[in-house]
């Protein structure tokens, strides 16, 4: 569990450094291709990617300033494409360098997203160049170069093959990440329509699509609401008020069990639903907690912060009258002095002290 958390924090990671990484990577074929072509004496070849090698360590410090991240990529498309034109030149198309352009059409895709609809027009380019230099290569260097500048063939097989495993490479990582960052945007879409964003709580949604899932068992609802609390912001302001809803919502999750779920209702009002607790049970956890946050979220007037709660049972297909009933039941307890969990037992007798 926790190396398979780890393993997404580092893949988390490396998505956030994922063009960088791709620079390097692009860095490490030039520098290794520059120096093979050097030993092979295929001096034009290792002069191309001494160039190639020069540009990636300059895209390479552009790109630390991540505002620039995408239009590095973008540059990096086209030096890329050129490379790879110049080199399928050189060697008569026959070591796949034409691969490297196909490889970055899905680079410029997915690593430049805010480019938009031009990443269209770009991969258009990019496959018009390949095309272009699949079809004029060879006329081309009969033409223009002399034979003892081509490249033999001795090695072409194993170029051609590193050179399309390069490309297939660059395009299964790509596509990777961006399986990773789709799952990403997922997951925090998916958190934020079920939780509310000052408290980390559930909302309302999380807790009535629970409640549809739920067997018919009985249930115990409790709505809490807290006293005073326009008072609160009137008296300590409103960034208080909100301190005071985030220190109440964890005393409430330190008590997340797996026999409840407890959601931020509206306002300064929360609800936990107790699916397997009779009001009995429900009742003495309640009491902890209205214990707990009166005696750890405390006001800069040293005053203890209460909440008034109701609490009611019934059957998860009738939730909003089981609801309504413990709303009746925290109107008695507002009503009747406040800091206190109204239910059946006792709501009796403090709805007749109510004058
Ligand atoms: P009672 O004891 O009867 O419950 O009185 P009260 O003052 O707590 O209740 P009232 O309903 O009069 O006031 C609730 C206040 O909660 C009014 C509203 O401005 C404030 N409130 C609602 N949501 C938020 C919020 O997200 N942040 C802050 N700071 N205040 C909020
Ligand atoms: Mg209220
Ligand atoms: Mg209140």
């Amino acid at each position: 569990m926790n190396q398979s958390s780890n393993q997404n924090s580092l893949i988390q990671k490396m998505s956030l450094h994922k063009n960088a990484i791709f620079l390097f990577m692009c860095l490490g074929v030039h520098v290794a291709y520059m120096i093979v072509f050097f030993l092979m004496k295929a001096n034009f070849l290792s002069l191309l990617n001494l160039i190639s090698t020069l540009f990636f360590i300059v895209f390479i410090v552009i790109e630390k300033n991540k505002e620039q991240s995408e239009r590095i990529i973008v540059i990096s498309y086209f030096e890329i494409i050129l490379f790879s034109f110049n080199s399928e030149l050189l060697t008569v198309g026959n070591y796949g360098f034409i691969y490297f352009t196909l490889g970055m059409v899905s680079v410029v895709f997915y690593l430049a997203p805010s480019f938009g609809d031009k990443r269209f027009r770009f991969q258009i380019i990019g496959m018009i160049a390949a095309l272009g230099t699949f079809f004029s290569n060879a006329d081309f260097v009969e033409k223009m170069l002399p034979a003892s500048h081509r490249l033999t063939s001795e090695y072409a097989k194993l170029f051609y093959t590193i050179n399309l495993a390069i490309a297939l490479f660059t395009i299964v990582y790509t596509s990777f990440f961006y399986e990773v960052e789709l799952e990403m945007v997922k997951n925090t879409l998916d958190y934020n329509s079920n939780h509310d964003a000052l408290t980390g709580l559930y909302n309302r949604r999380f807790l009535y699509r629970s409640i549809n899932r739920e067997s018919n068992t009985f249930i115990t609802a409790v709505i809490l609401d807290i006293d005073n609390f326009k008072k609160i912001n009137d008296n300590f302001g409103h960034d208080k008020g909100d301190e005071v809803l985030q220190k109440i919502s964890e005393c409430i999750k330190s008590y997340n069990t797996s026999d409840h779920y407890a959601c931020r209702w509206g306002g300064e009002e929360f609800v936990i639903y107790y699916h397997c607790s009779d009001a009995e049970t429900a009742y003495k956890k309640v009491s902890s907690l209205c214990s707990k946050i009166s005696s750890s979220v405390i006001l800069p007037d040293n005053t203890a912060v209460t909440v008034t709660a109701g609490l009611s049972e019934g059957r998860p297909k009738d939730f909003d009258s089981v609801i309504k009933k413990a709303d009746d039941y925290l109107y008695i307890g507002k009503k009747s002095g406040k800091n206190r969990i109204v239910w059946y037992k006792n709501e009796q007798e403090l709805a007749s002290s109510i004058s």
